[in-house]
């Protein structure tokens, strides 16, 4: 298959040729098409599978036909879809992946990455008046709602990317926190490594008849 059979809308297409991907990967050929018609998903995959663009490209097509603009505009500090990352490096790298791909929306979808380590207050006035795609690391994400600088109440979509490694570096009791602040019926894509037991209890718990991927 090539992107455009997976249902890639033009402007993802076209970023895609020029960044020379002649074709879908496995997990792209198998994630997207599920991820685009509203699956949940489960993927065993590791770092250079191309697991960014498995669910990034569908990110940002629901965000094309979503209107996300409209509905952010003058409405607090919400976030459209949300993925969380074990790392602040990871969550750099994922952030300026999903900017690459979205060249072509011209700005129209906005990007944030956030993680500790750095001041929080350039990330406060980054996130005021809503973000479409929020990439996070979980204990900042936290300050940062404790602060009211963001809301998790409209969430449509969350990615946890690399969960055996978030769960491995303690931050269970994080995740369990912020899915509380989250909206039960909302999409969940769940991209892991290995699956030790913890990984699949919180697959158990937070998934809804999932699309499973073994890459
Ligand atoms: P990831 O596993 O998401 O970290 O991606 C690994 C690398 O593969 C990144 O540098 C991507 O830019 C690249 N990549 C992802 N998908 C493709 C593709 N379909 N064709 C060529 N390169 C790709």
């Amino acid at each position: 298959v090539n992107f455009t059979e997976l249902g890639l809308i033009s402007p993802l297409l076209a970023r895609l040729t020029e960044l020379d991907y002649q074709q879908p990967t496995p997990i792209q050929s198998q994630a997207i098409p599920s991820v685009l018609a509203g699956h949940d998903l489960i993927a065993g995959a590791n770092t250079g599978s191309g697991k960014t663009a498995a669910f990034a490209l569908p990110l940002l097509q629901h965000l094309q036909s979503d209107m996300s603009l409209a509905e952010k505009n003058g409405k607090g500090n919400y976030v459209s879809r949300l993925i969380l990352v074990p790392t602040r490096e990871l969550a750099k790298q994922v952030a300026d992946s999903i900017k690459s791909y979205a060249v072509h929306f011209n700005g129209a979808i906005k990007i944030l990455a956030v993680f500790g380590g750095v001041s929080v207050n350039t990330q406060m006035l980054a996130l005021r008046g809503g973000t479409d795609i929020l990439v996070a690391t979980p204990g900042r994400l936290l300050d940062l709602i404790s602060s009211n600088a963001v809301k998790l109440d409209k969430v449509k979509t969350l990615v946890l990317d690399e969960a055996d490694r978030m769960l491995s570096l303690g931050f269970a009791d994080e995740i369990a926190e912020l899915l509380a602040l989250m909206p039960k019926k909302k999409q969940v894509l769940l991209f892991s490594a290995t699956f030790p037991e913890q990984v699949k209890t919180l697959t158990q718990e937070l998934l809804n008849n999932p699309i499973e991927i073994q890459v």
